[in-house]
């Protein structure tokens, strides 16, 4: 099913057009950032480490997201996932700017609560829970948490009889880069048997939940999911339930969001009264395009393969891999593309070296693991050695957040805040 495509507001073409002309602001900013940062540090003198990879965040950017998300879904409120990435001035800001927060974990919810958030802004969504967490969240004033099975029912009614359920239903995530579907969601088969239980256990069931897949691609999958909510809605009226929350999850790419929101806005107000409160969970969406990681070359091998002539291609070695912020090619389907950042001859950013000869990289990390592969191929126009430094955009989904120390080596990199936007700027403390 296709869905309708509405032709822009005033308001959304007035978005993107400030948008353009901020994102200019941001390009220097972040390249000013970076170029600091990198000068600052001699390979041949500095302390050990002190070239480690590390982040530059335009908090400017998570602003543009959030106003992008109000001009488009003005009747969804947005709880920021914090699994995505839980980086404590982007949750500062967030915090500012009035959105929610979606939290997998004791950890999670901590975190927000630390900050001060009012706990009646939390979603505890994670339908498999830690029976002990529950325990602890019934004395911490937060009060939605998400199920889709009856065992967890019964884990609920123990541990936390007065909490306001949450049931989360599947979806088709069939187009998604990473799949839920197949680990949550109660099939909608199994929906009203659910409920009735949870009216027999005297629970207060108070809507719906769906995700259709981190990185959906199909926009229909969200119309789809609505509409089996609304299904949803009607199973529990007549079981004597009164739902008044619709939570319509994450999965907003940031290339095709607007598309995803002129099929999914729509479709709510149509199944939904104004009476009905909808939340929604996005992660990606919100830091994806904030973050950009700059590697330091550690080593270089020459590779000499006589059937490509007599140029070499060479394995770069880089301070950064898969065991760390590169995770997210395992995790989540990612390729992250190297851009030169600065060689012997001078710095870029946004613009790349005019030497029009390519030389062929593989890129690895710097774990003994062969598994520590960034790219087995890349054309760069420089030729690159250790000490020389590269960068990679959109880093800011799934990233950090599962780096592990193997090999000793950090998880735990810097961040370089810049903020490209003054009404970012006036919200936040730095
Ligand atoms: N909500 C839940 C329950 C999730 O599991 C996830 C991601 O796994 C998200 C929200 C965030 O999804 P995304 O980053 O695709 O918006």
């Amino acid at each position: 099913r296709c869905p309708t495509v509405m032709a822009p507001s005033t308001q959304q073409r007035r978005f993107s057009q400030a948008s353009a002309n901020t994102k200019q602001r941001a390009q220097m900013l972040i390249a000013k950032a970076l170029e600091t940062r990198v000068n600052g540090i001699n390979p041949d003198e500095c302390d050990a480490g002190s070239e480690d990879a590390f982040f530059v965040a335009d908090l400017g950017d998570v602003y543009r997201q959030h106003m992008r998300w109000k001009v488009n879904l003005p009747r969804i409120e947005p709880f920021y996932a914090v699994k995505c990435n839980g980086d404590p001035k982007v949750l500062e800001l967030l915090a500012s700017l009035g959105t929610g927060f979606d939290c997998a974990s004791k950890a999670e919810i901590e975190q927000v609560l630390g900050m001060g958030i009012d706990p009646q802004r939390i979603i505890y969504a994670n339908p498999c829970k830690t029976p002990s967490y529950v325990r602890w969240v019934a004395e911490s004033g937060v009060r939605m948490l998400t199920f889709d099975n009856a065992e967890e029912l019964y884990k609920i009614k123990r541990f936390y009889p007065t909490a306001q359920c949450v049931l989360r239903i599947s979806t088709d995530d069939s187009k998604a880069l990473c799949r839920l579907s197949l680990k949550y969601g109660c099939p909608l088969d199994d929906t009203a048997k659910l409920l009735a239980l949870a009216k027999e256990l005297e629970l207060d069931v108070i809507g719906v939940s769906f995700h259709v897949g981190s990185g959906s691609e199909d926009p229909s999958a969200f119309i789809t999911a609505v509409e089996d909510a609304r299904t949803v809605f009607d199973q529990a009226a007549e079981i004597g339930f009164e739902f008044n929350l619709l939570d319509v999850g994450g999965g907003y790419g940031t290339h095709n969001f607007e598309e995803i929101a002129g099929g999914l806005g729509p479709a709510v107000d149509k199944n939904f009264p104004p009476s009905v409160r909808v939340i929604a969970e996005p992660g990606r969406y919100y830091v994806a395009t904030a973050f950009t990681l700059a590697t330091h070359i550690i080593a270089r091998r020459t590779v000499q393969d006589e059937m490509k002539g007599d140029l070499p291609s060479y394995m770069l070695y880089q301070n950064d891999g898969v065991y760390g912020n590169f995770s997210n090619i395992i995790f989540d389907h990612q390729n992250p593309v190297a851009k030169v950042l600065k060689d012997q001859n001078g710095f870029y950013y946004n613009s790349q070296p005019e030497n029009t000869r390519l030389t062929e990289y593989s890129i690895w990390g710097p774990t003994c693991d062969g598994i520590d592969c960034i790219t087995k191929s890349c054309y760069l126009p420089a030729v690159l050695d250790d000490g020389d430094w590269l960068y990679y955009t959109d880093m800011g989904a799934y990233s950090k957040c599962s780096a592990t120390k193997f090999n000793g080596f950090s998880n735990d990199h810097d961040t370089v805040y810049v903020v490209s936007e003054p009404g970012a700027k006036a919200l936040l403390d730095m």
